[in-house]
């Protein structure tokens, strides 16, 4: 894992009248899973693609294990951070095992290795490469696409992962499934993930610490499950 410095990170859409995140100071430490859990619209999102640099902060500082990533090469980035979201995010023209190819070869992997990977990172998350590799995503379930993002985001070994309500679109008991994986793979792999959910259930149950965040991405507690549910 690599550790996460937030510094009063800010932003302020064209023409919002208030900020979506405003002032956010947040540490979080190597290895570690952080739950953002807050109602919809509190900027969870926003904060996330933050630190995945896909929107700018307006103001405040993102280090990424010591560096300061907010000017750093997408390609560099890419090797230090993985990202699933809730739609999967799959590209429906590319098959299982291109889309999670796609990172491995954008960072210049070798045929062979990728080809290997994208069989391992199938086995990872419970799916035969023999069955699945050659298909669309269109051919799969909703929890089947969710695994396949998971599987790309986990592909180039990034030290930390992103995920924003990873598991929202499939029915309770992928669900519960899904996120039992989620934790045998941390404690293989040790990665650290910042987990985005509006749900307080799955917070308590993925998270080592939990930031409840209110209007703005205002932080009103981060702490271990055991001391949220006990206050
Ligand atoms: P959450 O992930 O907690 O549901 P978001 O980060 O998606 O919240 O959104 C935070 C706030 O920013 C909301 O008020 C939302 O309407 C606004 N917002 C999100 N994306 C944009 C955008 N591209 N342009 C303008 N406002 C946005
Ligand atoms: P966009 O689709 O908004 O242009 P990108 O080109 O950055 O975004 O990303 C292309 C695809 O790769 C998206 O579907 C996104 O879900 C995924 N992606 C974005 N960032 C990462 C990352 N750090 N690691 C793995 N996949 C990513």
């Amino acid at each position: 894992g690599a550790a996460i410095q937030l510094e009063n990170l800010t932003k302020r859409y064209p023409g919002g009248a208030v900020p979506a995140v405003d002032n956010v100071t947040m540490d979080i430490k190597a290895g570690e899973i952080v739950i953002l859990v807050g109602p919809s619209g509190c900027g969870k999102s926003t904060t996330l693609k933050m630190i995945n640099r896909l929107i700018e902060p307006t103001a405040g500082r993102i280090t990424i294990g010591d560096e300061d990533v907010t000017n750093i090469d997408p390609v560099r980035l890419r090797r230090k951070v993985g990202y699933a979201i809730q739609s999967s995010g799959l590209f429906p023209h590319m098959t299982v095992a291109q889309n999670i190819a796609l990172v491995p070869k954008m960072v210049g992997w070798s045929r062979g290795k990728i080809k290997n990977r994208v069989e391992e990172m199938l086995d990872l998350v419970g799916l035969d490469p023999r069955e699945f590799h050659g298909r669309y995503p269109r051919q799969l379930s909703g929890g089947q696409q969710q695994r396949v993002g998971v599987a790309r985001a986990l592909a180039a070994d990034p030290p930390v992962l992103l995920m924003d309500e990873p598991f929202g679109a499939v029915d309770p008991i992928t669900r519960d499934h899904l996120q039992d994986e989620l934790i045998r793979l941390q404690h293989e792999l040790h990665k650290t993930i910042v987990f985005v959910t509006h749900d307080f259930d799955e917070a308590i149950k993925l998270g080592d610490r939990i930031a409840v965040l209110r209007e703005r991405s205002h932080i009103a507690q981060f702490d271990t499950p055991e001391a949220i549910l006990t206050n």
